[in-house]
């Protein structure tokens, strides 16, 4: 059994104009795909790790053989990170969050506003590529912080709930290096209801929103 490129479930137009047809594409068919294939082609030298899920291994890294640990850390987390990715955006999204999501936030940020400004900041001052993410933490709580490359917050125990995906592959071909811009349009195309999804079953089963 080998891992797959998701589709996405949206057209490669749908989220425009946030981000441009053309950077999902190759973001999509281009960097996501390759991440896919470079995992495969590391994992076939170890049939015994057909067992385990991505989400596992990326949980508990050491204990994935040393020789396939960088592989799964920066192909298998780029499959992971990316799979997330797509979920949390939709065409039209961005009205911010309700529900428990919403009540969490404001109880650990004071408002929609203070925490959309720090996760903003996590972003926009991520020194090279990662991401800037919305976690529950072992405690049970919401946490923002950032990851570099294809670190998933799975290795740190955490559990993703929302992700911006800050690789200059993610925005440059529009926003050139305007970081700042895409991160802050970015906001209109966050589905709020896959976050509220990923918040609840991370509570509820500490597990994470995606099997992959
Ligand atoms: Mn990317």
């Amino acid at each position: 059994m080998s891992f797959q490129l998701p589709q996405l479930p949206y057209s490669y137009d749908a989220l425009e104009p946030v981000i441009d047809a053309a950077t999902l594409q190759v973001h999509h068919q281009g960097h996501h795909k390759t991440y896919v294939e470079k995992l495969n082609k590391a994992l076939e030298k170890s049939p015994d790790l057909r067992d385990r899920s991505l989400e596992e291994m990326l949980s508990d890294l050491n204990s994935v053989p040393a020789e396939l640990r960088t592989a799964v850390r920066n192909n298998g987390g780029g499959h992971y990170n990316h799979s997330l990715f797509w979920i949390v955006m939709r065409p039209a999204g961005g009205e911010g969050p309700r529900w428990d999501i919403g009540r969490a936030i404001d109880e650990k940020w004071g408002n929609f506003s203070n925490f959309r400004q720090e996760f903003s900041e996590l972003a926009n001052g991520q020194f090279g590529s990662g991401y800037a993410w919305l976690v529950v933490n072992a405690d049970k709580r919401l946490e923002a912080y950032s990851t570099a490359n294809q670190d998933s917050p799975l290795s740190d125990g955490k559990i993703p709930v929302l992700l911006i995906d800050v690789w200059e592959h993610a925005y440059y071909l529009k926003y050139r290096n305007g970081r700042a811009e895409y991160v802050q349009n970015w906001w209109n195309v966050v589905n709020w209801e896959q976050a509220q999804d990923n918040y609840q079953r991370a509570l509820r089963e500490s597990r994470s929103p995606v099997k992959v």
